[in-house]
């Protein structure tokens, strides 16, 4: 089958990870991605590079008779990348940054722009945020350090915080570290015109498509699942072609554009995504079913652990992921039982690559977040990889033996003291 042909066929998701994305390759030559890691590009002439420059600048594309120009602008190897990941998560475009932080901060930068704020400079621009988020995201907002306000409020709240100047909505669902899901819809049904931006790291495009359910933005630390070797960090933002030209143009001012290396290796990974995640799910849910009655657990956080109530499973999601929280019953000391006397598992930030990762949410990945929305000391976060689900099983059936023999010390909040 020819290039020319296969972009003309409708794929199926599996067949997009593997060749969205790749569509010059043919003219090219070429079967494997190339790797442009050059810095700057001969340009023809003053004119013609002076043009592609300002278009680019603008968050635009590269003007066929003037090039690349520089690659804090545009590099071949990023634009493959975002147009794999744009495919799979059905949306115009995508634009990819250094790190999903990055990424983070351009969408807000590029909402901040809104005509909203800008034409009146007495409105200080404002976020709304679904706690909880990824600690980093939260720590973001909280700051204040983008110029930015943020209300944190609950799912069903969000209306009542939008005002005149809220310019994004940002939700995570699944979301880290507590696995609840938030239902996309109701969020964009209660944001009227103030654009959504949904991160969707945990469920990947795999399992979750953000943009079909009426968000702007489907946000992914590419650094997780989608790399998944944990050799790459990157961030990546799904969106239409109108979002993604303020996004460059925010990318091109801050200089935050992914390394070709990084979206070489992501790219290769959207390849392999979708048979990753199915494999790295089944062994989750035999994980999540197995935690669930040892006795050393108090609850397992896993989506649709506690049925599918408000159906979402069923109307935004095609699986319930690779990620697996537990809260202890034997409170901070438990905690640290366990994530130091795993052997397969190990004990480290990051999530969603092939080895199974383990970590303590409020000392770690959620510290910088406000006491009073911290993870519980007692929660443990585990993010399932490819291994053998006995090995797992086993490793976490030793690691938790000296949890469960340690008897009922819950509700220790040392750590949620100790930190900030
Ligand atoms: N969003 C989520 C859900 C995350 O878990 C993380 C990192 O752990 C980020 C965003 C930030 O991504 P990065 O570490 O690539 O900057």
């Amino acid at each position: 089958m020819t290039t020319e042909h296969r972009s003309n066929v409708s794929m199926n998701p599996d067949s997009v990870a593997v060749h969205g994305g790749r569509e010059d390759l043919q003219e090219l030559g070429v079967h494997a991605l190339p790797l442009d890691l050059s810095t700057t590009y001969p340009l023809p002439d003053i004119e013609h590079g002076g043009d592609s420059y300002e278009s680019m600048a603008l968050g635009g594309h590269p003007l066929p008779e003037g090039g690349a120009v520089y690659a804090r602008l545009w590099n071949p190897t990023v634009a493959r990348f975002e147009s794999g990941l744009a495919q799979m998560e059905k949306a115009e475009a995508a634009v990819a940054f250094a790190s999903g932080m990055a990424a983070m901060t351009a969408a807000i930068l590029a909402a901040k722009d809104s005509p909203k704020v800008t034409a009146n400079p007495t409105l200080r621009p404002h976020v709304v945020a679904v706690r909880p988020l990824y600690g980093g995201t939260d720590h973001l907002l909280a700051s204040g350090l983008l110029g930015v306000d943020a209300t944190f409020c609950a799912e069903n709240d969000v209306a009542g915080a939008v005002r005149e100047e809220t310019v994004l909505i940002v939700l995570e669902t699944p979301a880290n570290p507590t696995l609840e899901l938030v239902d996309i819809r109701n969020i964009v049904a209660q944001a009227g015109s103030v654009p959504v931006l949904v991160d969707n790291t945990f469920a990947t495009p795999v399992l979750q498509n953000p943009i079909t359910l009426g968000a702007s933005m489907s946000l992914h630390s590419a650094t997780k699942y989608i790399g998944g070797h944990g050799d790459a960090v990157g961030g990546v933002i799904a969106c239409s072609e109108q979002t993604a030209q303020s996004l460059r143009s925010v990318r091109a001012i801050t200089g935050a554009i992914l390394h070709p290396l990084g979206a070489y290796l992501l790219h290769r990974g959207l390849a392999t995504l979708p048979v990753r995640m199915r494999g790295q799910q089944e062994s989750a849910v035999r994980i999540a079913e197995w935690l669930h009655s040892h006795p050393g657990v108090e609850k397992v956080h896993y989506p649709g652990n506690d049925g599918d109530p408000l159906g979402l499973l069923e109307r935004q999601m095609h699986g319930t992921g690779a990620m697996v929280s537990i809260s202890l019953t034997g409170g901070f000391e438990a905690a640290m039982r366990l994530t130091s006397g795993v052997r397969m598992f190990t004990h480290a930030v990051s999530l969603g690559g092939v080895d199974s990762l383990i970590q303590h949410p409020a000392a770690l990945t959620h510290r910088p977040v406000a006491p009073e929305a911290r993870p519980l000391p007692n929660l443990v976060r585990l993010s399932i990889g490819l291994e053998c689900v006995e090995d797992l099983i086993k490793d976490l059936e030793q690691a938790l033996a000296p949890v469960s023999a340690g008897g009922d010390q819950r509700a220790d909040h040392k750590v949620g003291a100790a930190i900030h």
